[in-house]
């Protein structure tokens, strides 16, 4: 997001000159640039041997399971964004945190970071923020996911990385890599 004002005293920004990054809007009452950067978030695939957390949240896609995710905290590593995202959402706890690579979605300004974890304890104990979640089977991920690319690109990745090669896994898959 371009700032215009300073979220801390409201006065209108000036351009200030900063090296690469050119003119950048500046609050000299403040002494701060605001440097155009994306919100920060993390997606996470949890596998428990051939299964994957799925979890539906309508006000994300109406029609399609997701993966948890959330956005990192100020203050907090993306790691224990993490930790903390998966048992606020799910109540499982994960160990074993991999990165997966990043996605940038343009209409939020998100960066997301994504990640699989491996089950580590807990009971499904789902938040108020979420409709549902529970275990799904590996192979059916896809095809659960459907309106979800990020997610699903997250899917293929770990079916890759764990050597995963039922057939079936992709049958739902138009975009088979
Ligand atoms: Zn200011």
């Amino acid at each position: 997001m371009k700032f215009k004002y300073c979220p801390k005293c409201g006065n209108e920004l000036i351009g200030k000159y900063s090296w690469d990054e050119g003119e950048v809007p500046y609050c000299p009452v403040d002494d701060i640039m605001y440097f155009d950067t994306p919100k920060p978030c993390v997606v996470v695939a949890v596998i428990k041997d051939n299964n994957i957390l799925l979890l539906k949240q309508s006000y994300i896609f109406k029609d399609s399971k997701v993966l948890v995710s959330g956005y990192v905290t100020n203050g907090e590593t993306v790691e224990e964004t993490v930790y903390r995202e998966v048992k606020e959402e799910t109540g499982i706890m994960v160990s074993n945190i991999k990165y997966l690579g990043s996605e940038y979605l343009p209409s939020k300004e998100l960066i997301m970071l994504t990640f699989m974890a491996d089950y580590l304890e807990g009971e499904i104990n789902k938040s108020d923020e979420v409709e549902w979640v529970d275990w799904r089977e590996l192979k059916n991920a896809l095809c659960e996911m459907k309106e979800d690319e990020i997610g699903k690109n997250v899917v293929r990745k770990v079916l890759k990385k764990i050597g995963y090669d039922e057939e079936k896994a992709y049958i739902c898959d138009n975009n088979k890599k």
